[in-house]
């Protein structure tokens, strides 16, 4: 009987593998980073032969290790970076061009155009994206309009478009399968999220023919089988979903209010709102949350810019501390920040304040601060920004949090972890198992083959990391979130 779920987990600088037995405990880990490919300042480009790969010999490594041959896998999971495109060749499985990464800036021009015709408003009521040069919709336009011939090509069905995880169901298939899942889709900025479909206004709109879409099934769904020579034995291909919203899958939020916060590089929340489809007031995104079912549920999404960034800033270039670790030894080194508040706003600030032309700023500084008050106080402000985000969410929503769950780097830092708890008032839970994105997907294809049963079974087996309860007198709270809000006034102000 097989003993494993496969995770798959396609990131932006690295592929992974993750086997998970049936306690969901890690049994074995491949990783393998691959290049990055910058043709011009601001362009962001992987090859897409890299990227299948890196995570094929990461499969077979993580196999491998333990010695695992295919019948021990009951299925197989996949998560990716969201939005990275690739269009290819349907006969030979060439790609036209390279995947051009979420990050890449290139089409920027062509929103700022589409929102001077008033295009915004629309985009937004189907999609539930601000526009912007992240989602895939532009870029798949621009390889139409810079790759010769490819548009009569895309018109007359020859090529696929696909993300990330559509690009590997179709090699693991040997491209029997072309398709993806809804939460993918929802950040293509070309799928309607309340129709659940393609919308062909937007695909008029930006000039994209519909013979090149993938097909789309909910995330928990058996999508074919793995080809019989890659991993010595098909496998079934059962879930699949967007990073973010595996993660918050993994974090075994699956119910309206439930909220899970990833404090890596910058931090990214998400808040399941149920069956509800909410249209922000504080410019967070809608999008489809990870699910099974045909009809799946929603979530609210918010990102902060800098958070271990910030502490990534203290130690190359402040150069106040060695490693990202040694912030908590500082910061718990004095009783509070003396005062001291630091935005780091080094490239604007996002919501609920969004300001592009903010800078960072270090306000409230006396004869008597300290390294330690400084590092403390930009530990603070990553937990002051997650908590701006969440009270948005809040009122967006209309249900307050329950608790908090985060993973991610950052999250190791006890000091941020209790002050996050203390400054939101909340419950924060980290789980034992921080690898919530790869959990997410294997959750999904496990639950779509039958290898656990429901829900409440991943719930039962889920293992508490540690438990941070709020402890901060109210008035006190309010006093430094006063701060804050000052502070930020600063920044936006200069
Ligand atoms: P990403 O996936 O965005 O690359 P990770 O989840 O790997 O991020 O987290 C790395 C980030 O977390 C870095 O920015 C680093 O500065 C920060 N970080 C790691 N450990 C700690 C720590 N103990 N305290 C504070 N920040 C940390």
């Amino acid at each position: 009987m097989a003993k494993y779920i496969m995770a798959l987990d396609q990131g932006t600088t690295s592929s992974r593998c993750i086997l998970f037995d049936r306690q969901a405990k890690i049994v074995s880990l491949a990783q393998k980073e691959f290049q990055q490919y910058y043709p011009q300042p601001g362009w962001v480009e992987h090859n897409p032969r890299e990227i299948w790969s890196s995570q094929l010999s990461v499969a077979t490594e993580a196999m491998a290790q333990i010695g695992a041959v295919a019948e021990d896998i009951a299925a197989i999971g996949i998560t990716n970076q969201r939005e990275t495109t690739i269009i290819w060749d349907r006969k030979t499985g060439e790609p036209l061009y390279n995947a051009i990464v979420w990050q890449c800036r290139r089409t920027a021009d062509t929103i700022e155009e589409l929102c001077a015709r008033g295009l915004a408003d629309k985009i937004r009521e189907k999609t539930g994206l601000v526009p912007d040069a992240y989602f895939s919709a532009t870029k798949i336009a621009w390889i139409l309009d810079h790759v010769e011939g490819a548009r009569a090509r895309a018109e007359a069905g020859e090529l696929a478009f696909g993300t990330v995880d559509s690009w590997l169901i179709w090699n693991l298939t040997k491209g029997r399968v072309h398709a993806t899942d809804y939460t993918n889709a929802s950040r293509t900025m070309l799928f309607n999220i309340h129709e659940r479909c393609w919308d062909s206004e937007l695909l008029d709109i930006f000039g994209i023919p519909a013979a090149m879409l993938p097909e789309v099934f909910p995330s928990g769904h058996v999508y074919g089988m793995s080809d019989p020579f890659l991993l010595n034995g098909e496998l079934p291909i059962a879930g699949c979903a967007g990073d973010q919203q595996a993660a918050l899958f993994g974090q075994c939020c699956f119910r309206e209010g439930e909220v899970k916060d990833t404090f890596g590089t910058g931090c990214f929340l998400l808040m399941h709102t149920g069956d509800r489809a909410i249209r922000s007031e504080h410019g967070l995104i809608t999008t489809i949350a990870a699910g099974l079912d045909e009809k799946p549920g929603y979530a609210l999404e918010g990102s902060v810019f800098v958070a271990g960034a910030g502490i990534q800033w203290l130690r190359d270039e402040m150069r106040m501390i060695k490693t990202a670790a040694q912030s908590e030894e500082y910061a718990t080194a004095v009783a509070d920040t003396a005062g001291v508040y630091v935005v780091p706003a080094f490239t604007g600030i996002g919501a609920p304040y969004w300001n592009p032309h903010a800078r960072g700023m270090a306000v409230g500084i006396t004869r008597g601060c300290k390294k330690e008050h400084y590092i403390r106080a930009v530990l603070e402000s990553i937990a002051y920004q997650s908590h701006d985000v969440i009270r948005a969410m809040e009122q967006d929503a209309g249900v307050p949090l329950r608790e908090l769950r985060v993973d991610g780097g950052a999250s190791a830092n006890n000091f941020l972890m209790q002050f996050q708890a203390d400054i939101t008032d909340t419950v924060v839970w980290r789980p034992k198992c921080i690898e919530t994105t790869a959990l997410g997907a294997a959750y999904l294809a496990g639950l779509s083959v039958g290898f656990w049963q429901n829900e409440e079974e991943l719930v039962h087996m889920e293992q508490l990391g540690r438990r941070f309860t709020p402890g901060m007198d109210r008035t006190v709270r309010e006093e430094r979130l006063a701060g804050w809000q000052r502070a930020v006034r600063a920044a936006l102000a200069w």
